[in-house]
């Protein structure tokens, strides 16, 4: 009979508690469990030590029903887990004569000499299923009692990995209710993680799918996950609630399953067809680096310009020194001749003209700093906008300026 599992992964070794190396056999395992549905509530390293080790396993054994453990099952003195999980789970150690065949052959073929320690390692719990190891000499097991199952693994990734592919893959679809988990990513932007939090406060609580928000750069990513036994049958428990959430998140979400908005502007003007420059002043060509971050903006993305003085704004943009003199050159006026002009200068379907006070000096009573003028020219109008984030440091406010321009221009694609 399958078994919901619950489980955990232990990693053993102090050289991962010094930081010594990187757990990679965790983010591994997490991985490969993940995408055949099985559900893992805990995690923890621990040092070669047989005390801590034995305490750490009774907490996994009353809590969880499938235990995987990688490392320490070495032939040196500091390998002590098979010893320690053999004598918590009750099983005693005995000599596997095909084990030990397979570790003398082993020696033999590469030509080493073998000492006694090396046949410890042909110590199986008795009873245990073995999982042989075919890139090193420590076998790996499984040992099952009272419906817990304790799979003990090498530490060594290039061991790890093919024996868990060959003999756990099976051994877990075989013991364990399995399926795959699918989730979709909503990217918000324009509406914070309070607000999003108070829209979506109902979905919360939901078992299968979850809903769960995650704040991060001024932006929302709230993911929907499903666990079932096909990509189908998970898509058909998320679709309901995706429709929900988009209704009413609307607008302020910019892309689905993108890593972010200038990916998401990348893409959406290459569906489109369309192109687009722009001119930048306090933000001084972050916009533009963020675009040719992703690969293939050059289709779309011909020009960015960084015109940080009022001197170069007449100059190259041919922005009116009537309109700087009028309205400033911190104005909607001024970002919106700036999107056309580059606009035109490019011959772009559209424009984006930014220019504002970065800080944290530079700013007045009227204009703090913080105070940003952002704008879209395309051929249904210009639109512009005020941003005012006083009181943020100034990668902050550049960042969020940069934000918002793609997020207008993602909206005003939508028109053009
Ligand atoms: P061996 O037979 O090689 O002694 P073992 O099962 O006893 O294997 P350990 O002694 O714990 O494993 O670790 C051996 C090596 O494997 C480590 O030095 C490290 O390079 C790698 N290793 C161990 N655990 C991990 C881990 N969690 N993530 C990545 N690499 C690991």
């Amino acid at each position: 009979m399958q078994i919901t599992a619950k489980s955990e992964i232990i990693n053993v070794g102090t050289e991962l508690l010094l930081g010594d190396i990187l757990n990679t056999n965790h983010q591994y395992l997490s991985k490969r469990l993940a995408e055949l549905g099985i559900a893992v509530y805990y995690q923890s390293s621990v040092g070669d030590n047989p005390a801590r080790l034995e305490a750490l396993l009774k907490q996994a054994l009353e809590r969880s029903n499938l235990i995987i453990i990688t490392g320490g099952l070495g032939p040196t003195v500091d390998d002590l887990t098979k010893q320690t999980a053999a004598q918590a789970l009750g099983f005693k150690l005995v000599r596997n004569a095909e084990c030990e065949q397979r570790i003398r052959s082993r020696f033999e073929a590469m030509g080493w000499e073998m000492s006694a320690n090396n046949l410890l390692q042909a110590d199986i719990p008795e009873g245990a299923l073995i999982l042989p190891n075919e890139h090193g000499t420590a076998p790996g097991c499984v040992m099952q009692k009272e419906g817990k199952s304790l799979i003990l693994l090498p530490g060594p990734p290039k061991e790890l990995k093919p024996m868990f592919e060959a003999a756990v893959v099976p051994f877990l679809l075989k013991s364990f209710e399995t399926g795959i988990i699918h989730s979709v990513g909503l990217k918000i932007f324009g509406v914070g993680e309070s607000k999003v939090d108070d829209l979506l406060a109902g979905f919360f609580r939901l078992q299968n799918p979850t809903v769960a928000p995650y704040a991060k750069d001024g932006e929302v990513l709230v993911r929907i996950s499903a666990r079932a036994a096909s990509q189908n049958e998970a898509e058909a428990l998320i679709n309901p609630i995706l429709m929900q959430i988009r209704e009413i998140l609307g607008d302020n979400i910019y892309g689905e399953d993108v890593a972010g908005l200038e990916e998401a502007l990348v893409l959406a003007l290459k569906a489109k067809g369309k192109s687009l420059a722009a001119a930048e002043s306090c933000t001084g060509g972050l916009l533009a680096k963020r675009i040719t971050d992703i690969s293939g903006a050059s289709e779309v993305f011909p020009l960015g310009v960084v015109s940080y003085s009022a001197e170069q704004k007449v100059k190259l943009l041919g922005v009116s020194r009537k309109i700087i003199d009028a309205y400033g050159v911190y104005s909607h006026q001024t970002a919106r001749v700036m999107a056309e002009r580059v606009r035109d200068l490019a011959g772009t379907d559209l424009g984006i003209g930014i220019t504002g006070i970065a800080g944290p000096c530079g700013g007045t009573e009227e204009l703090p700093a913080g105070t940003v003028f952002i704008a879209v020219a395309s051929k249904t109008g210009t639109v512009s906008k005020l941003i005012n984030r006083t009181g943020y440091e100034r990668e902050q406010v550049r960042n969020y300026a940069v934000n918002y321009a793609i997020k207008l221009a993602l909206t005003t694609l939508k028109e053009v």
